[in-house]
């Protein structure tokens, strides 16, 4: 079978690459709408591109859909994970397959507007190593959604002390040199939001308005979400503990005045016994402020524990693509079995 390459140029091929990461998980009805809209925004750049498809275990064909694509065209790759392990662990194995000298990440929905892409690497070729792109609104969403995303954007802006810039979501462009710098952190527990931003380096950022869903249904249940904000809080910051020692100490000293005011009071008007209720709402306070603070605890116990097994992050099961083995070692925590499509 003959591959239909259509990006043969006549003229001297640029020599940097630019690597697409998209994480897919049942994403099969986007997938070519995807495709559609941005290859000819890639073919506007003077670059070679290649598309890393992830594919994070998805049930509905999608990787079936991207292994025929990638027969008819040799800039596209496909990682298939053995089973659905997160978007965290997909954007993590994407990254690592990526040769580019830049990558990009970007949703399979076209939540994150292809279009940017030639403003990202605009920005890349003036200096940056980091595009951060920050979202203006967020059409298609619901209220509380947004409510729910503003609120914990600020809450851990604060807690990691302003080091994970608010209303940024993964997608953003990042160079070579950062994104070998993120492949030397070794943890498990993978919030990449927070690695990023650890990584620092010369940062631009783009404004740009999120739109809703091309198709398909998001992934993230208001539980997920939750347990999402609860993984990158408790993953970059301590402060959650400070914040319990904080309110342990002022639950202390109320209550050590309270009991001040009422020996006085009981030694002014003699022995009152009454205070039943009182001293159930603070039993009932105290106990309740000691469970959230063993609950918080417990949290980054069970953490450290999760850290100490060091599991890897994810499991290939197979690499799909046009040319053989990749030129540059691929740095893998896992050593993959290739597997090598006909071209
Ligand atoms: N995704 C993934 N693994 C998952 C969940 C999601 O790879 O377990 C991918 C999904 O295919 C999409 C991106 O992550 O490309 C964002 O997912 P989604 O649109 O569901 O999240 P939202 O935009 O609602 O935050
Ligand atoms: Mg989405």
């Amino acid at each position: 079978m003959t591959s239909i390459n259509t990006e043969h140029r006549a003229v001297a091929l640029p020599t940097k690459l630019l690597s697409i990461i998209v994480p897919v998980f049942n994403e099969r009805a986007v997938l070519p709408i995807l495709l559609e809209h941005l290859r000819p925004i890639l073919r506007q750049l003077e670059l070679r591109t290649e598309i890393v498809f992830v594919d994070d275990g998805s049930e509905d064909g999608s990787a079936e859909f991207i292994r025929g694509e990638i027969l008819k065209d040799s800039s596209l790759r496909l990682g298939r994970l053995s089973r659905n392990f997160g978007k965290e662990a997909a954007l993590t194995a994407g990254i690592e397959l990526a040769r580019g000298h830049a990558i990009v990440i970007l949703d399979a929905d076209l939540q994150d507007p292809p279009e940017l892409i030639p403003d990202m690497v605009a920005r890349w070729q003036a200096g940056a190593d980091v595009v951060l792109m920050q979202r203006r609104s967020r059409s298609g969403e619901s209220g509380f959604k947004r409510f729910c995303a503003y609120g914990f954007y600020r809450i851990l802006n604060r807690a990691c002390r302003g080091t994970i810039p608010v209303d940024t979501g993964d997608f953003r462009l990042m160079s070579r040199k950062a994104v070998d710098a993120l492949l030397t952190l070794e943890e498990r527990n993978r919030y990449m939001k927070g690695l990023f931003a650890w990584v620092g380096l010369p940062t631009a950022v783009i404004e740009y308005d999120r739109a809703p869903r091309s198709a398909g249904v998001s992934k993230w249940d208001t539980f997920g979400l939750f347990g999402l904000a609860l993984e990158a809080l408790t993953s970059f910051s301590i402060m959650p503990l400070r914040w319990t020692a904080g309110i342990g100490l002022t639950a202390a000293i109320a209550g050590a005045l309270f009991g001040l005011w009422i020996v006085a009071k009981a030694l002014i008007l003699g022995n009152v016994t009454a205070g039943y209720p009182s001293l159930i709402a603070i039993i009932t306070f105290l106990g309740g402020m000691q469970l959230l603070g063993i609950g918080i605890v417990g949290e980054y116990v069970g953490k450290t524990y999760l850290e100490s097994k060091r599991r890897p992050v994810y499991i290939l099961r197979d690499i799909v693509e046009q040319s053989g083995p990749a030129d540059r070692s691929i740095n893998t925590f896992h050593e993959a079995s290739r597997y090598v499509e006909a071209g």
